[in-house]
C-alpha cells in the first residue's frame, strides 16, 4: 500500500514538474511563438463553466452575473501548494501580492477586467493570468473563455455580432493543436446538437483532444441516454465524458462553500448512481484526475516537438538579425569610428578592385574586373591611329604651303620651328579627342565601382550614401582633372618642343643635307626633293611622338587619375568625414524599420533561448532530437 501511494506520489511529481514548466515558458512569452500545451474551457453561456472550475479550484472566486460576466480569458494556474499554510492567489508573477482573501480575487478579476476590456459589456483578446496555490487544488492550468453568446446584452453597447466575437475569440484557442479542448455542456440537452461540441469538433475533427464535461446533471434523470452519452456512443471523443453537479442557483444564494457543494455532489452520485463513481464518469475529482493526466501526458508528448520547433524558430531569428548586421552605437564618437570602418573597408575594396586583385566583396553581376576594363581602354586608346596614313596628311601642296606661310622670320628654304609645328598639329590633333575621351571613359569606370562599392558597403545606412559618394566622387574628380592637365601638358610638350635623342632618326635626319639615296626623278624639281625630306622627318619625328604618346599617356592616367584615386582615397575621405562631423553623425541613424526588427528578433531569440535552456535545464526525461 505505502509503495502504490509512494508511487503515486512521485507520478504528482512528475505531473506538477511538467505543468509548471510550461506555465514558466508561457510567463516567458513563448505561447506568441510556439503554441504550447493549454486546456480551454469552451461552452455555451450559463452551461456551468464558471461553477465547474469554482468546483476544480476547490473556492468561490469568480465573478457572477448576468450576461457575460468572462470577458475576457482567464489563464487559470493551480498549483498544488503543500506548504501553504492558507491559500492565495497572485494576479501577475512580477507584482506577486498574495491575495488570501478570495472575495478579493473575485473583485480584482472584475476591477482588471473592467480596466482593460472597459466597463462595457466589450470582449477582449488580452488574458488575465491568475495563479492560485493551494493545499487542496491539483496542479492544471486552464484558460476559461467568455461563453459563446448568441445574443447581446440587451442596451449593453455589445455589438449585435456578439455570437461571431465570442466564437473567434474561442476558436483563437481550440484551433491550435496543443491545446486541450475542455467542453461544458448541459447534460440535459441534446449533445448531438450542442453548439461547443460541434464547435470542438470543427476544429477536432477527429475529436483526439477533446473532453466534455456534462454539467447540471441534478436537472436531468441519469436514463439510457445519458448513460450511452459517458459511454462514448454518442458522439465519440478520445478523452471522453465526465458527469458532474455543480452548486445550483440555490445552493449559491444559500452560500454553500464550495467545499460543501463538493460534498453534495460526491453525496449525489453515491447514492444515485455509485456505479458512475466506480467507472470514473462521475464527479468533479474525477474529472479533475483525468485533466492533469491528459495535460502532463499532452505536455510530455509535446516536448520534443517544442524544443524542435525552438531551435528552429532561433535559426530563424538568428539569420534574420544577421542579415540586419551590428547595430550603430549611440555615441557620436562611437558612430564615426563605425563610419571610419567602413570607409576603410570601402578604400580596401576600391583599391583592391583597381589593382586586379582579389575581393571577398559579392558582385552584383558577373562583370568583366575593372581593372581588366581600365586597362582594355589604355591598351586600344591609339590603336586605330597605327593605321593613319601619314603620308596622306602630308601632301605636297601643304607641305609647300607651310613653308610660303610660315618661313617668314627664316631665310627662303631654310625650314623653320613653325613650319615643322604646322606639319605636326594635323597628325597630333589626331590623339587629342582619344586622349580626352580615354580619361572621361576610364574616369566613368571610376565612379560607376565607387558606386556600386558603397552601395554595398553602406547598405544599412542609407542616408549616409549620398554623403560619402559625394565626398568619394570628389576625390576621383579632382585626380581626372589633374590627370587631363597633365595629358594636354604631355601633347602640348610634343607640339612646342621638338626634341628627340632617337638616334637612329639622328642618323637619318639630323644633318641639313637630304638623304643622299632618296631617289629624285628626273622630272622633279630640287624643291621637291626637299619636300620629300621634309616629309619623311615629319613623318619619322611624329612616329616617335606618337610611341611616346602611346606610352606616357596611359602611363598618366594609371598613375594620376588611377593610383592616386585610391592612395588618397582614405586621406580624403577621412578628412571629409571629420569636416562633416555633425552631417555624418545626424545622417548616422538607421531606418525605424531595421531598428525595429532588429529589436524584435532580439527580443524573440531572448524568449526563445531562455526557454530553450529552461527546458535543457529540467530533467523531464526529454528525447533530445
Ligand atoms: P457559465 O455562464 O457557463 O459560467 O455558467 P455558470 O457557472 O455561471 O452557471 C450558470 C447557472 O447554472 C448558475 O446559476 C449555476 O448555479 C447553475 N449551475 C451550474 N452548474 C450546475 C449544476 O451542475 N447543477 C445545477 N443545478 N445548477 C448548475
Ligand atoms: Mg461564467
Amino acid at each position: 500500500m505505502a509503495k502504490v501511494t509512494e508511487e503515486k506520489s512521485l507520478l504528482y511529481e512528475k505531473m506538477r514538474k511538467f505543468i509548471s514548466t510550461i506555465d514558466e515558458l508561457r510567463d516567458y512569452g513563448l505561447q506568441s511563438f510556439i503554441s504550447l500545451p493549454r486546456i480551454a474551457v469552451v461552452g455555451l453561456q450559463s452551461a456551468g463553466k464558471s461553477s465547474l472550475l469554482e468546483s476544480i479550484v476547490g473556492y468561490d472566486f469568480l465573478p457572477r452575473g448576468e450576461g457575460i460576466v468572462t470577458r475576457r480569458p482567464l489563464e487559470l494556474r493551480l498549483i498544488h501548494a503543500i506548504s501553504a499554510e492558507e491559500p492565495y492567489g497572485v494576479f501577475d508573477k512580477h507584482s506577486p501580492e498574495k491575495i488570501t482573501d478570495f472575495q478579493k480575487i473575485r473583485q480584482k478579476i472584475v476591477e482588471l477586467t473592467d480596466l482593460d476590456a472597459g466597463k462595457n459589456k466589450g470582449i477582449i483578446n488580452n488574458p488575465l493570468i491568475l495563479t492560485i496555490y493551494s493545499k487542496n487544488c491539483p496542479d492544471l492550468s486552464l484558460v476559461d473563455l467568455p461563453g459563446i453568446t448568441k445574443i447581446p446584452v440587451k442596451d449593453s453597447g455589445q455589438p449585435d455580432n456578439i455570437e461571431e466575437i465570442t466564437t473567434d475569440l474561442v476558436v483563437n484557442y481550440i484551433s491550435e493543436k496543443r491545446t486541450i479542448i475542455l467542453c461544458t455542456v448541459q447534460a440535459n440537452i441534446d449533445i448531438t446538437t450542442s453548439d461547443a461540441i460541434k464547435l470542438a469538433r470543427k476544429y477536432d475533427i477527429d475529436g483526439e483532444r477533446t473532453i466534455c464535461a456534462l454539467t447540471k446533471v441534478d436537472l436531468t434523470d441519469i436514463g439510457a441516454n445519458i448513460r450511452s452519452i459517458l459511454n462514448n456512443e454518442e458522439v465519440a471523443l478520445k478523452y471522453g465524458y465526465v458527469a458532474v453537479k455543480n452548486r445550483g442557483p440555490k445552493e449559491i444564494a444559500d452560500n454553500v462553500p464550495v467545499s460543501k457543494g463538493l460534498e453534495l455532489e460526491n453525496k449525489f452520485f453515491r447514492d444515485k448512481y455509485p456505479e458512475l463513481i466506480d467507472q470514473g464518469l462521475a464527479g468533479t475529482k474525477c474529472l479533475v484526475d483525468r485533466l492533469s493526466l491528459i495535460l502532463s501526458k499532452n505536455i510530455q508528448s509535446s516536448l520534443p516537438s517544442i524544443i524542435k520547433e525552438l531551435r528552429e524558430k532561433i535559426d530563424e531569428y538568428e539569420q534574420e538579425l544577421r542579415s540586419l548586421g551590428t547595430p550603430l552605437p549611440e555615441s557620436n564618437e562611437e558612430k564615426i569610428q563605425v563610419v571610419l570602418g567602413l570607409l576603410t573597408e570601402f578604400c580596401n575594396n576600391y583599391s583592391t578592385s583597381l589593382k586586379g586583385k582579389y575581393t571577398k566583396l559579392k558582385k552584383s553581376n558577373e562583370k568583366e574586373p575593372v581593372s581588366v576594363q581600365v586597362r582594355r581602354l589604355l591598351i586600344n586608346v591609339f590603336k586605330e591611329l597605327e593605321e593613319t596614313k601619314v603620308d596622306s596628311l602630308l601632301s605636297d601642296k601643304l607641305i609647300r604651303a607651310a613653308f610660303v606661310n610660315y618661313s617668314s622670320s627664316s631665310l627662303p628654304g631654310f625650314p623653320s620651328f613653325s613650319v615643322f609645328q604646322k606639319l605636326l598639329q594635323p597628325l597630333l590633333n589626331n590623339m587629342i579627342p582619344k586622349s580626352s575621351e580615354l580619361v572621361d571613359s576610364v574616369y566613368f569606370i571610376l565612379e560607376q565601382t565607387v558606386q556600386e562599392i558603397i552601395d554595398k558597403i553602406f547598405m544599412r545606412l542609407p542616408d549616409l550614401k549620398p554623403t560619402i559618394c559625394e565626398l568619394a566622387l570628389k576625390n576621383v574628380l579632382r585626380c581626372r582633372n589633374n590627370a587631363e592637365k597633365m595629358v594636354d601638358c604631355l601633347i602640348k610638350a610634343e607640339l612646342g618642343y621638338l626634341y628627340t635623342a632617337d638616334e637612329q632618326y639622328l642618323g637619318l635626319h639630323g644633318s641639313i643635307l637630304p638623304i643622299q639615296h632618296l631617289n629624285v626623278n628626273e622630272d622633279n624639281k630640287m624643291s621637291d626633293a626637299f619636300v620629300i625630306e621634309i616629309r619623311e622627318r615629319v613623318k619619322n619625328y611624329f612616329m616617335i611622338i606618337y610611341r611616346n604618346l602611346r606610352d606616357t599617356i596611359p602611363k598618366s592616367i594609371g598613375h594620376i587619375l588611377i593610383g592616386e584615386s585610391y592612395t588618397k582615397m582614405q586621406v580624403e575621405l577621412f578628412e571629409g568625414v571629420n569636416k562633416e562631423n555633425s552631417l555624418i553623425t545626424k545622417s548616422l541613424e538607421e531606418p525605424d524599420i531595421i531598428l525595429n526588427q532588429r529589436k524584435q528578433c532580439q527580443s524573440a531569440l531572448r524568449i526563445l533561448k531562455s526557454c530553450l535552456k529552461k527546458l535543457q535545464e529540467e530533467d523531464l526525461l526529454l528525447e533530445d532530437d
